[in-house]
């Protein structure tokens, strides 16, 4: 073939150029839109002799087999070459699985030569093999091909262009070769190229069909409203019907339709040309030129010289503006991807791998939880975001609400003599003041979570402390139970009516109780969950603790019904002489709202009282003075008993079980649990889902190819 010298239209800056085109190699235009140039068109609209008259090389197109794959050109110059080398490679389709795409990677067929015909064929045997689509018909193998077939051409003389001839779109089946499935693989792979942004549309259509219906240009129009990246080609001029050259001459003279870079027409040769072989592509394109109607055309737009020039003008153009943003998109991405297998954590394939991602788990689950325990929430931003991890103030928080609704509400009547509790100054913000209307408290403040369901206790209502007689109750209390005791009563009397006027501890203190166990498991769950990342991880881990959970949650909660048994079914007891000052306080009470009114001063201010006055004051009957001292005995009483039982609730079953005691249910979070674990039970925690190792394994061959691809940046 007659070679023409370059046209001297060398390209401002090949380097860049090259960049991209390497950038192609190592498989960046997967992850990155990168500019680039393709052919798109009907299936024997001309692409192939297009691509042959702007490259000087025989397109094998006299095989019979239409394009089944895309193949990327990339001419390249080479001043220090004095030969024209070609280099034959494949892409491998980027769903391909490892062995393949590295057997498809090592195909390599260099310095081809001038790609004559026959060799040409061999190779493409060759191609078509490897990529296993089918070369004859009827066969099981698919047509078309996802694979890129890669010709780079050097030599001292070549222009600085890189384009992809992507396969001919279709309508119509050919019984044993297409199907009606490929005609949605090749729309498919030619949709693909067409969307990025970045690629430049060599849209090829016959001048001898009514242009405006044709499909490929509905879908230029499509991915390019503006027109803005389609360069329109016209083929098949000869063949255009006499007196129907007139409407395409107006399409070339004008920008008609919506194509910016305007329409340009070539001459190929046509078949009985190319069979016979002895007629020189652009001396009969130059020839044609030269007749009726077609001299009309201004040269810029005849001639596949014209087309070359435009499309390295609108190349060139293309990657410099598109370069500068692909560079730091390949950096984000990179970035993306590094953080997304650092998030996959490390490999999980042998017992020791599993085991030190376990590991890893607990130690960050056993960071998290001191650090919420300690309240050093300063030290992690999810004690931000998640207001529930805040565990030492959520729970002292609790704790405070149950001590002031016990002091409150607690008691079944309200004791003579005693401040009304609402107006104590003691009282905190936690607690939850009953409404008029409802007339009792919830002793749940928490919703409660499904997985306890049966280990905690359910709502319940309080009412409030009875406000009828409590002297009435006690004194019914004393007349049913009274043995032969003379003026004093007996001993069990105190535990019978601390009984009855502790009843609602049992609710108070188990909803309590539940409250701190949603709490911490709560808290529990939270933070497995950002411990372990992997969401199965994370349920596995929790199921197979489960038991182990329930089993901490149960202690808690026999706890407390230990120390309520102590309390409301024991014998009355303390030493605790606040009991004795407390009864000193409400006897003297007592005694003061009697003879309140007989004090008179004496000389020096002293408060006096005439001993007449309080001989005759104490009138009460026996009974009475008896039920009164019960009521000031069980006051007393009943205040200890209730500190004493809200601290040893808070710190025994509460503090010990759940918060910070040795048997908390954190505390089974340790590195013992992971050493006890056998390998069956490693592999199930921690085991690797395929999904899992396939992500990791993509992630790391885009990360490979993106940093190769970088370095080919800078
Ligand atoms: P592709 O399928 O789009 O690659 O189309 P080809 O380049 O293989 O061309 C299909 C057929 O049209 C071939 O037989 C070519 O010889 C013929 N052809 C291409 N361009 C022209 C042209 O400008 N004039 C004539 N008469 N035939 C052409
Ligand atoms: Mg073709």
């Amino acid at each position: 073939m007659k070679k023409e010298p370059s046209n001297g239209s060398m390209l401002a800056d090949p380097t860049l150029l090259d960049k991209i085109d390497k950038l192609f190699a190592c498989n960046v235009g997967e992850y990155i839109a990168l500019p680039q140039l393709v052919v798109v068109g009907d299936q024997s609209s001309g692409k192939s002799s297009v691509l042959e008259g702007l490259t000087r090389l025989p397109f094998p197109r006299d095989s019979g087999l239409c394009t089944r794959f895309a193949t990327q050109i990339i001419f390249r110059r080479s001043r220090d070459m004095s030969t024209r080398q070609i280099t034959a490679s494949i892409i491998p389709a980027s769903d391909s699985d490892a062995e393949r795409a590295t057997r498809l990677k090592a195909w390599r067929c260099e310095s081809i030569g001038g790609l004559e015909p026959d060799i040409f064929s061999d190779i493409m045997e060759e191609v078509y093999e490897m990529m296993g689509v089918s070369t004859t018909e009827n066969t099981s193998l698919p047509t078309f091909s996802k694979d890129v077939f890669r010709l780079e051409i050097c030599g001292p003389e070549e222009d600085h262009l890189s384009v992809i001839d992507v396969p001919g779109i279709f309508k119509n089946t050919t019984p044993g070769i297409t199907s009606k499935a490929d005609i949605h693989v090749v729309r498919d792979m030619v949709e693909t190229y067409m969307r990025n942004p970045r690629s430049i549309m060599l849209t090829v259509v016959p001048a001898n069909v009514d242009i405006a219906t044709q499909e490929i240009v509905e879908m230029a129009r499509e991915y390019d409203p503006n027109g803005e990246r389609t360069i329109g080609v016209l083929t098949k001029p000869d063949l255009v019907d006499k007196g129907a050259e007139d409407r395409v001459l107006d399409l070339v003279a004008g920008n008609k339709l919506f194509i910016q870079h305007g329409w340009i027409l070539v001459r190929n040769l046509n078949q009985q040309e190319l069979r016979d072989g002895d007629t020189d592509r652009d001396q009969a394109e130059k020839a044609f030129g030269r007749t009726m109607p077609w001299n009309a055309i201004a040269s810029d737009k005849f001639g596949i010289k014209s087309l070359k020039t435009r499309l390295q003008e609108a190349v060139t153009e293309n990657a410099r503006r598109a370069f500068p943003s692909v560079r730091s998109e390949i950096s984000k991405r990179l970035k993306d991807s590094k953080n997304a297998l650092k998030a996959l954590g490390g490999d999980r394939e042998t017992k020791e791998q599993k085991a030190s991602f376990l590991l890893d788990i607990i130690a960050r689950f056993q960071d998290i939880t001191a650090q919420a325990l300690s309240t050093n929430y300063g030290a992690n931003d999810i004690f931000d975001t998640n207001i529930d991890l805040r565990l030492a103030t959520v729970i002292v928080t609790r704790d405070t609400a149950f001590a002031n609704e016990l002091c409150k509400w607690g008691h079944e009547y309200e004791f003579k003599g005693e401040d009304d509790p609402t107006h104590n100054s003691s009282t905190e913000n936690a607690i939850t003041k009953p409404t008029a209307e409802q007339q009792t408290v919830q002793t749940r403040k928490i919703d409660s979570m499904t997985e306890l369901d049966g280990i905690v206790t359910e709502q319940t209502n309080e009412a409030l402390p009875s406000n009828n007689d409590i002297n009435k109750w006690l004194s019914k209390l004393y007349r049913t139970s009274r043995g032969f005791e003379i003026g004093t009563f007996n001993g069990s009397l105190l535990a019978t009516s601390m009984k009855k006027q502790s009843v609602k501890w049992v609710n108070f203190a188990n909803g309590y109780i539940s409250d701190v166990i949603t709490i911490v498991h709560r808290f529990i769950v939270t933070t497995l969950k950002i411990a372990a990342v992997d969401q199965r991880v994370f349920e596995n881990m929790l199921s197979i603790m489960m038991d182990a959970l329930v089993d901490k949650y149960h202690r808690a909660m026999e706890q407390v019904q230990f120390l309520l048994h102590v309390e409301r079914n024991g014998t009355p007891k303390t030493l605790n002489h606040y009991f004795n000052e407390n009864l000193q306080k409400c006897r003297e009470k007592r005694l003061k709202s009697i003879l309140g009114d007989k004090v008179f001063h004496a000389s020096g201010d002293v408060p006096v009282i005439r001993l007449d006055d309080v001989m005759a004051q104490d009138h009460r009957s026996n009974v009475e003075y008896t039920v009164q001292d019960i009521h000031d005995i069980l006051q007393s009483y009943y205040k200890v008993a209730r500190k004493r039982f809200v601290d040893n609730i808070c710190i025994q079953a509460a503090d010990y079980y759940l918060v910070t005691g040795p048997e908390t249910p954190m505390k089974l979070f340790s590195p013992s649990f992971v050493n006890r674990l056998s390998e069956a039970e490693l592999d199930e925690i921690a085991g690797e889902d395929a999904s899992v190792q396939r992500r990791r394994s993509n992630l790391r061959k885009e990360i490979r190819e993106l940093e190769e691809g970088r370095k080919n940046l800078f």
